[in-house]
This record gives structure tokens, C-alpha cells and sequence, in this order.
């Protein structure tokens, strides 16, 4: 189906994109790597009278070490992050879960920013985001805001985003040295998203684990990390702390896979991904 017609604006900096998103209100969008909002758009689901492309803005398509953390610009696309050595090096979790995204063509389109924002609950990065303690940087006409990853994502494509705020970067934390990542994912085989993904952080004395696809946002495994952070790892007691993952989170279930199904896998994605990260396997 062709998208509803929408009239095509080019913003030349980020300042230009907030002025236009005021100006013309809610039936604006954002176009970035189009690969999420297009597919919308042609089924429909969005409108847009206006699309703000954003991809000529120079100076968003970077990645930069800064020292403690390395921060991503909004239009770095996927396949920056499978191939870029400063990644590799720092924060290879990313290259990790770039290489999971979607096709070659997804991965050459689709943006970081777009990710954050769009906030699909099924979504690959969220996971590893949310283990990693990304923070979101927005420029809006209020200024700059930096916002915890865990903050930024409310529910199902809902984020703190405000209507005239643009995703600048994503920052992550560098990992103490003798930190081990790794992502598991069961994926939806005609789309490639994660019908479950669990991104997993070893670091000496502490654990963090993300899981995305079960619910409305991707969430962190508290219970589970803190009865691992100090053990001594090996796979009885992190499949132990992984056997119920998903309990009190509200897990759905669909045409791809039923809550029981989502649970019962995610357990056994967790254990892989802890032992993988833990280098036990
Ligand atoms: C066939 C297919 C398979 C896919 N498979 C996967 C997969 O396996 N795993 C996965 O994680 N993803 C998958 N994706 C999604 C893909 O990764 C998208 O590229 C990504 O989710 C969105 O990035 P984008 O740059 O394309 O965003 P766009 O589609 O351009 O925008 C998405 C939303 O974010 C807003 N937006 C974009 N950039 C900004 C910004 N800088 N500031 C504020 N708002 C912004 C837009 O207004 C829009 O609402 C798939 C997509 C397709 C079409």
C-alpha cells in the first residue's frame, strides 16, 4: 500500500528540525533511516502530513570516545556500529546486537536514533541499552537533556521524547577491563526482530542482563543480577538465577509465540547469554 501524501521538508541542523517540528505541530515527523516509519506508513498506522527528513544534518553520524563513556550520534546507522573500532573496542555489545538487525539493507538505513525513539518493544538494542546504562541525549527548545535509557523508555513506542525534541546521541559507558557481553536472541524468522533477545554484562563482581521482545519495553533482570553479582559463576548457579527471569513482568503473548513459550525460553536465552558473557561456554 502507498503512504497517505505527505509533504517532504529537509532540515539543515537540529536547530532547524526543532523550529520546523513547532511549526508544524503534531501531523510533523521525524524521518530518519525511514526503516520503521515507512513500513508504518504505508500500512497506514501513521499519517504524517509532514515528514522532516533529518539525515542531511551534519555532525549526528559519529562515534567518539570520550573517555569515561562513548557516545553514538542519532544517525549512526546499524552497520557503523557492526564495523566501527572504537565500538569494537569499547562497547562491542553494539556490534553485537548490530549484526542480529534485520538484513543488510536494514542495517545500512536504519539509524541508532531511530531506534531510541521509536521505541519498538521488540526492538534488538533496548536490551543491550538498558544493560549497558545507556543515557539519551535530546536537544529540544528547552536545551539539552541526558536521560537514563531505563527513564527514557515508558511502554510500547512511548518514550519522554517531547514533540519538538530531537535524539541527538546515545551515550554508554565504558566497562570496567575484564568485562565479557554477550546477546541471545530467538528471532521472528520473516523479520528478524526479537520475538525474545537478553543482552548479558559480566563484569567483575557484578551482572547485568537486558531482555527485550516480552514485553511493552525492554527490561532489567534485578533479581537475577543481584543474586549473581559476587558469586562465583559457573552454569549451576546461573541457570539458579536465571529460572523464572520473567517473573513480575507483565509478558505478552502473540501470533509469533504465547507468554509461556516467551517465559519458559527467556529463561534458557538468560543462562546462555550470563554464561556466554562469563566466558563459560
Ligand atoms: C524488514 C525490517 C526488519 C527489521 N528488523 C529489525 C530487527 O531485527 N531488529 C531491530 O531492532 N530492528 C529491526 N528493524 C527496525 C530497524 O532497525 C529501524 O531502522 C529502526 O528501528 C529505526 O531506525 P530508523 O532510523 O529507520 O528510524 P525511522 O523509521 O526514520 O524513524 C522511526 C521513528 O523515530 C523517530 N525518529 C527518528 N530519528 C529520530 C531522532 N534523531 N530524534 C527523534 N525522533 C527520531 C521518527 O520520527 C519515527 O517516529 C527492522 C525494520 C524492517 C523494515
Amino acid at each position: 500500500m502507498y503512504p497517505n501524501p505527505f509533504e517532504y521538508h529537509r532540515a539543515g541542523s537540529v536547530e532547524e528540525a526543532i523550529s520546523l517540528l513547532q511549526e508544524l505541530g503534531e501531523d510533523a515527523k521525524l524521518i530518519a533511516g525511514g526503516h520503521s516509519l515507512l513500513p508504518t506508513m504505508k500500512l497506514r498506522l501513521a499519517n504524517p502530513a509532514h515528514l522532516i527528513d533529518i539525515t542531511g544534518i551534519a555532525g549526528l553520524d559519529h562515534v567518539t570516545d570520550k573517555g569515561d563513556y562513548i557516545e553514538i550520534g542519532a544517525l549512526t546507522r546499524h552497520v557503523t556500529l557492526l564495523k566501527d573500532p572504537i565500538i569494537a573496542a569499547k562497547a562491542p555489545l553494539l556490534a553485537l546486537i548490530a549484526n542480529e538487525v534485520g538484513d543488510r539493507q536494514i542495517r545500512a538505513r536504519g539509524t541508532i536514533g531511530g531506534v531510541v525513539a521509536h521505541a519498538d518493544p521488540a526492538a534488538d538494542y533496548p536490551a543491550g541499552l538498558v544493560a549497558l546504562e545507556a543515557e539519551v541525549v535530546t536537544l529540544g527548545p528547552g536545551g539539552e537533556t541526558v536521560t537514563p535509557i531505563d527513564d527514557f523508555l515508558i511502554s510500547i513506542y512511548t518514550t519522554t521524547l517531547g514533540p519538538d525534541e530531537v535524539v541527538t546521541a546515545v551515550r554508554v559507558p565504558v566497562q570496567p577491563e575484564g568485562t565479557g557481553v554477550a546477546y541471545e536472541k530467538l528471532a521472528n524468522q520473516a523479520s528478524g526482530y526479537a520475538i525474545i533477545g537478553v543482552a548479558a554484562v559480566v563484569s567483575p563482581g557484578a551482572v547485568k542482563i537486558g531482555l527485550t521482545g516480552l514485553s511493552d519495553r525492554a527490561f532489567r533482570a534485578r533479581e537475577a543480577e543481584m543474586s549473581l553479582a559476587g558469586a562465583t559463576l559457573d552454569l549451576a548457579s546461573i541457570k539458579a538465577a536465571t529460572r523464572g527471569i520473567t517473573a513480575g513482568v507483565e509478558v505478552y503473548g502473540d501470533i509469533h509465540a504465547s507468554e509461556a513459550y516467551r517465559r519458559r525460553v527467556a529463561d534458557g536465552l538468560a543462562a546462555r547469554a550470563v554464561a556466554k558473557a562469563a566466558g563459560l561456554s
